[in-house]
């Protein structure tokens, strides 16, 4: 292991794939590809080798740059949540640990966007790849799991440090922001955070931290959230699901 940075890989409209570039080899491991011709030429122009691809989930917008990836780079692992998914080498599950030549990643299982959904956590270096359940103010929709379980997930990385640093796979920040602002119109945290983010088409990556204190998917415990909750007579999951419920009519 050793040290390594981040490259971030604008895909489609607003999805975020990753690149792990190792400083002292040649290695790297990419993250939800969807359209591959972008980390080709980058790999191609930097002479780097791809060691493995993980996947946090079966959507195309989060696979489909698979196939020609591999293509290119026959020697290339593919971990994934879900041998449906063409081309997967490695299937993972919910506490695998996987050494990459780069790092060590802590699988874990977040059912609720898709049943097979895994976030990986590097604990070392304090970062999290979330897909699609954690986003930046906001989490992934409810496709195939229940409210109970996508609950349960971003309860799981509620857990991890505040010092987290968190990639996640689209760039949704301003309009959950915004959708926020207009659910919650006296927390000045949001006003706050508007300022900063505004004119930003990059938002990512954020701190775990920030984050619990103004995404009320993540955490209803702050103190603002905490008085919304005692007005409303809410508990945390009734929190969760009253904004989940209002964010899909938005
Ligand atoms: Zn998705
Ligand atoms: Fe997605």
């Amino acid at each position: 292991m050793g040290e390594f940075t981040i490259k971030i890989i604008k895909q489609l409209k607003d999805n975020y794939s990753y690149i792990l570039q190792s400083k002292n080899n040649v290695n790297v491991i990419v993250i939800d590809p969807s359209d591959a011709s972008k980390h080709i030429s980058y790999l191609n122009d930097n002479n780097l080798i791809i060691e493995s691809i993980f996947l946090t989930h079966h959507h195309t917008d989060h696979t489909s740059g698979v196939l020609d990836l591999i293509n290119k780079f026959p020697s290339a692992k593919v971990f994934s949540p879900n041998k449906k998914i063409v081309g997967t080498t490695n299937f993972i599950k919910n506490g695998d640990l996987i050494k990459t030549s780069i790092n060590e990643f802590e699988v874990s299982s977040t059912p609720g966007h898709t049943l097979d959904h895994i976030i990986l956590y590097d604990k070392i270096n304090s970062l999290l790849f979330s897909g699609d359940t954690l986003f930046r103010l906001g989490c992934g929709r409810i496709f195939e799991g229940t409210l109970e379980q996508m609950y349960s997930s971003l309860e799981k990385i509620n857990r991890y440090p505040d010092n987290t640093e968190v990639y996640c796979g689209h760039e949704y920040t301003m309009n959950n922001l915004i959708f926020l602002e207009n659910l919650f119109s006296d927390n000045k945290n949001l006003k706050k955070l508007k300022k900063e983010i505004e004119g930003n088409d990059c938002t990512i990556p954020f701190k775990l931290g920030l984050e619990k204190e103004n995404n009320p998917f993540l955490n209803q415990s702050s103190q603002y959230y905490e008085n919304f909750k005692k007005k409303y007579e809410f508990t945390n999951f009734e929190l969760f699901k009253f904004v989940r419920e209002k964010k899909d009519q938005f």
